[in-house]
């Protein structure tokens, strides 16, 4: 038996789901590569970037995945024997940093949990010690995929700012940006990356860095540098130069359309979109685990993210409520993946997501945990519904009383 023959819905931390629009905008032939309105477009897509990181800074975007992205920003900024400093919080920092080890940098980490954001007093006190300055970059995420924390980035800033170091400030926004706000030249962030794939609604196949001042001064002298990722190359004027060689046409032509999107919707409105249905899952799993066999990973309920929440499921194997919420369903959840692999599931909510898909896979999920007797709080979706409904109708009341002052102002 299978209620799972209708549109497939996929909930994953990455990659998520694409706009149909999106994906007809890709259905064209290829173009000119050297003039005309693909160069135009590469020009929009690489202000709107600028728009979307809150910077100034120098914006590049790369025929790659998130990965490539974590090596530009390495490669283009420090040289050989330099030492980074990795904020462990789960698994992509880490990951991150294993990269900066295979490119000759010697990696130290900031000692993490998994169930916790990074302790910003222990990232001043590691850099009141370095009074050397051999730190030379700090890597962190803004938002970990793997456990669904979220990092402070003003504390951080703050930290390093007390401890008055100089390393360049690198923040991976792959799962985080248009989804919360990251506001890199207010925050100080000297140089920032993400992904085309997840926030950004565009296939899997782009990513983005964005330079401040200080990483473009330490490009100057950086030794790591080598031609694809080099910025300086990709400032040339030529329009291949900006992907050194030929540009991923289709996959420009999908970017530009999901940019479009986004800032039609404003990116005020795609964070308050993301935070409302994010609260409407947590207050969902917030029941479910009053029962006892469900827990939230990430232990601070401040510091859960608005993108992507990791449930445990202690002493359980959750392959079969995945399997359940699959094939019987039509619903795709994640798995729990490194340090956590096999003890838990990820609702990805990030993207193109709204209130359906959001209360469709609650809802499925629920009707898992009850088909396989998995214990649960009852009236999950009930208080999602009810979260939703009330912020709503404030809401509602806010707007509604607004236009009413505004009318006795008229009078
Ligand atoms: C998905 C993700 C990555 C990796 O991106 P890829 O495109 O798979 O290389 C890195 N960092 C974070 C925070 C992610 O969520």
């Amino acid at each position: 038996m299978t209620l799972a023959n209708g549109r497939k819905i996929l909930m994953l931390p990455g990659p998520t789901t694409v706009p149909d629009e999106v994906l007809q905008a890709m259905h064209r032939p290829a173009i000119d590569i050297r003039e005309g309105e693909l160069v135009e477009m590469t020009d929009r897509c690489l202000a709107d970037l600028k728009s979307i990181f809150d910077t100034t800074g120098d914006t590049f975007i790369y025929a790659a995945n998130g990965h490539g992205a974590w090596e530009a920003a390495l490669s283009n900024t420090l040289s050989r024997g330099d030492t980074v400093l990795v904020l462990q919080s789960g698994a992509f920092a880490m990951g991150w940093g294993e990269m900066a080890g295979m490119l000759g940098l010697n990696v130290e980490v900031l000692p993490g949990d998994w169930r916790k954001a990074v302790d910003a007093n222990a990232l001043e006190a590691r850099l009141r010690q370095d009074s050397g300055h051999a730190i030379k970059a700090i890597l962190t995420v803004q938002i970990d995929t793997a456990s669904s924390v979220i990092n402070d980035i003003p504390a951080l800033r703050a930290a390093i700012d007390a401890a008055g170091h100089p390393a360049l400030f690198m923040v991976d926004t792959i799962a985080s940006l248009a989804c919360v706000p990251f506001r890199m030249d207010a925050w100080g962030v000297d140089l920032a990356l993400s992904g085309s794939q997840k926030g950004l609604m565009t296939p899997p196949g782009l990513s983005f860095v964005a330079a401040g001042a200080r990483a473009m001064k330490a490009h100057a002298t950086a030794n790591l540098r080598t031609l694809y990722w080099d910025w300086t190359f990709r400032q040339g004027e030529a329009h291949y130069k900006k992907y050194c060689g030929t540009p991923p046409v289709q996959m420009i032509f999908a970017f530009r359309k999901a940019l479009d999107l986004l800032l039609a919707e404003g990116l005020d409105g795609a964070h308050t979109r993301h935070r409302l249905l994010a609260e409407a899952v947590r207050a969902c799993v917030g029941v479910w685990t009053k029962a006892g066999a469900l827990e939230f990973n990430i232990l601070d309920p401040d510091t859960r993210a608005n993108s992507v929440t990791v449930v445990l499921t202690p002493g359980r194997d959750p392959a079969r409520l995945r399997d359940f919420c699959k094939d019987t369903c039509g619903l795709t959840i994640g798995e729990t993946i490194g340090e956590i692999a096999g003890t838990g599931f990820r609702i990805g909510h990030m993207g193109h997501v709204n209130a359906p898909a959001v209360l469709g896979a609650l809802a499925t999920i629920e009707l898992g945990l009850s088909a396989l007797s998995i214990p649960h709080g009852a009236g999950g979706l009930q208080a999602a519904t009810d979260h939703l409904a009330n912020a709503l109708r404030e809401e509602r009341a806010e707007t509604g009383s607004a236009r009413m002052s505004a009318a006795a102002a008229r009078l």
